[in-house]
């Protein structure tokens, strides 16, 4: 029988729970996870691609099935080269159904055998975003439970960098 090997794009700036939700399930659904961050991704990111590769080996070495890459171009192309069959999209709200949905149906054009899977997000993820977390991180506030604890680390450390370059 073939392999069932999945991908987990995102642009994971930084890594959150609510990823690693989604991760941990897609490795228990299928024989191989290659969580994927675009290179060229036109946000702006507080982390540089290489952090944000650190922190998803970090978080994801135990999982034995995952293993971590970054691409270039369309997501549906690297999906063919590397031979994987499915795209696995988080959903947290109606909001991300939208995007989700055009982008599925873009890339379904574009490669038919390449098929997007959607997981619902953990109840305890649905509010939860790369882009609230560093809000709330900037702001003070506590982010413990939102994020692995290594990234927990890295984060405050990012923002008083931050800081320091500012003053
Ligand atoms: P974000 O939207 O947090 O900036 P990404 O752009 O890295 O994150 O998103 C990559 C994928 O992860 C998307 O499919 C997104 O829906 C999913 N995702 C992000 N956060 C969550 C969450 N809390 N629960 C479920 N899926 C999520």
């Amino acid at each position: 029988m073939s392999v069932r090997r999945a991908l987990v794009p995102g642009s994971f700036d930084p890594v959150t729970n609510g990823h690693l939700d989604i991760i941990e399930r897609a490795a228990g659904l299928f024989d191989e996870v290659r969580v994927v961050v675009a290179r060229n991704a036109s946000k702006s990111p507080l982390f540089s691609l290489d952090e944000r590769l650190e922190m998803l080996q970090d978080v994801c070495s135990p999982l034995k099935n995952v293993t971590v890459h970054t691409f270039d171009g369309l997501l549906v192309q690297y999906a063919i080269d590397c031979k994987a069959q499915v795209i696995v999209k988080g959903l947290r709200a109606v909001s991300d159904f939208e995007y989700e949905l055009q982008m599925a149906l873009m890339n379904r054009r574009l490669a038919d055998r390449v098929e997007t899977v959607f997981l619902m997000t953990g109840a305890d993820y649905s509010y939860l975003s790369s882009n609230i977390v560093k809000e709330i991180a900037r702001l003070g506030g506590a982010v413990e439970g939102l994020v692995p604890e290594s990234v927990e680390k890295r984060l405050r450390q990012k923002l008083a960098e931050q800081r320091r370059e500012t003053v």
